[in-house]
């Protein structure tokens, strides 16, 4: 019997595992992995930014995770040789509509206790002499990781700490009694007293099986990318950022130096009809029923049908997608571009079609759901595990289920 079986490989998993092995290290943990190795999803399939927190609401989970996320996971990479870079990112205004909107960024960058500041042309052409704008900010708190690379770490350190992960065990049931919970794989059974799900693009399914019977239902985003050729590679120094849409929780397509050197231009955010679906063209039908007969999808579609259009054109043309990114740099062209690998955002929507913007967790019996955890949740993943691990060491010593 294990003290905590966590469902699901990602960081968000990896970490919870840390954390709860740190508070206790006598507690029986088995992580459950559906692919053969870490990292499989999102977590390896990302923009690879170590997020500041400038963009969430002060008193978010979101603004408070990810400020000292960022902080955590930075030590983190010092403590165990990981390659990262606080580079610093620049968020730029590119007409005048969108000027107060950077107004409204500063002061909430300000409010999360960043260091975040308005800079002038001249210092915005030393930073990042390609780019024009009407005004720009500069966060010298963001930086650059490999988060699969954090994740390999994770699993070395686990193992060292006697964490079992079993991967290719796809977990397909779990049905939890009064003391304790059995969790069947397609070829074995586990029992577990207490069951954490950190399955990511599948989170939701796993919290029904339970259960626990949760509303939301997770849509699939997919980001697509382009890679800049090596010749053109001088456009970018860093990390370049538009001023968001405030009605998306997406950033915009933006410019960032990956930590091996590479600079990737996107992702934007097109619905996806599979969940783990990484080409334009990926379907799968159970998970394209499962978002269009959901009563949240056709709301928010009803609301945003103009933006989901103008996405798709721009997943489809490239000539689109360029058009966006040399509002930031004109000098940028259609053949400086290679497509590069994709990645799905598992977004919790809402019955009323709104999208759940902050990260959400709900505790449920013997069983604790990872409901929402999109970006910045890579980079708050270490402080998402200690919350959850906080949680069940309480509840775990008083001997009540969760
Ligand atoms: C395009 C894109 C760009 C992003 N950029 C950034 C960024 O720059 N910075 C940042 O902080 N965040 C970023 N994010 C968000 C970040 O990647 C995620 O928030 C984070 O990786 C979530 O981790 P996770 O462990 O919850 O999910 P995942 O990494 O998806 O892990 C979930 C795991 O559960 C496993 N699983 C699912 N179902 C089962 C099952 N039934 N049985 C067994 N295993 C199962 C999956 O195989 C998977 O490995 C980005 C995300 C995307 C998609």
């Amino acid at each position: 019997m294990y003290n905590f079986i966590i469902v699901g490989g990602g960081i968000v998993g990896l970490s919870t595992a840390y954390a709860i092995k740190k508070r206790n290290p006598a507690s029986a943990i088995l992580i459950l992995e559906k692919e053969s190795h870490p990292a499989a999803h999102q977590t390896g399939r990302n923009s690879g930014v170590i997020h500041s927190g400038i963009y969430y609401k002060p008193g978010s989970k979101k603004a408070e995770l990810a400020t000292r996320g960022s902080v955590r996971m930075i030590q983190f990479c010092k403590d165990h040789g990981i390659k990262y870079e606080q580079c610093g990112k620049v968020i730029v205004a590119t007409n005048k509509d969108e000027l107060p909107y950077l107004d409204i960024l500063q002061e909430r960058g300000i409010q999360n206790g960043l260091n975040v500041r308005k800079i002038t042309e001249e210092e915005l052409a030393e930073r990042e002499p390609h780019v024009t704008g009407k005004a720009a900010l500069y966060v010298p708190e963001a930086g650059i990781v490999s988060y699969k690379n954090v994740a390999e770490v994770l699993v070395d350190r686990l193992k060292d700490y006697g964490v079992e992960i079993g991967f290719n065990q796809y977990v397909k049931g779990i049905k939890c009694g009064e003391t304790s919970c059995e969790v069947r794989t397609q070829n074995c059974r586990f029992k577990g007293r207490y069951i954490i799900n950190c399955g990511g693009l599948q989170s939701d399914r796993i919290a029904n099986e339970t259960g626990a019977n949760v509303q939301h239902r997770i849509v699939p985003f997919r980001g697509e990318y382009y890679e800049i050729v090596d010749e053109r590679r001088h456009l970018v120094n860093n990390l370049i950022y538009p001023v968001p849409n405030p009605s998306f929780p997406f950033l915009g397509v933006h410019f960032t130096r990956m930590i091996d050197g590479s600079i990737h231009a996107g992702p934007n955010a097109v619905l996806s009809l599979k969940r783990e679906g990484y080409s334009k063209y990926s379907f799968d039908f159970v998970d394209a029923w499962s978002a269009l007969t959901y009563p949240g999808f056709w709301k928010l579609a009803g609301k945003h049908w103009r933006e989901g259009f103008r996405e798709l054109h721009r997943s489809l043309s490239k000539s689109q997608f360029v058009k966006s990114l040399q509002k930031l740099i004109p000098e940028i062209r259609e053949e400086d571009l290679v497509p590069s690998n994709s990645g799905v955002r598992a977004q919790a929507l809402n019955r009323d079609g709104s999208l759940v913007d902050d990260f959400l967790i709900k505790y449920h019996g013997r069983t604790i759901h990872v409901c929402n955890a999109p970006s910045p949740a890579a980079t708050a993943s270490l402080e998402i595990g200690d919350q959850i691990a906080d949680y069940v060491m309480k509840h775990q010593s008083t001997g009540v289920a969760v």
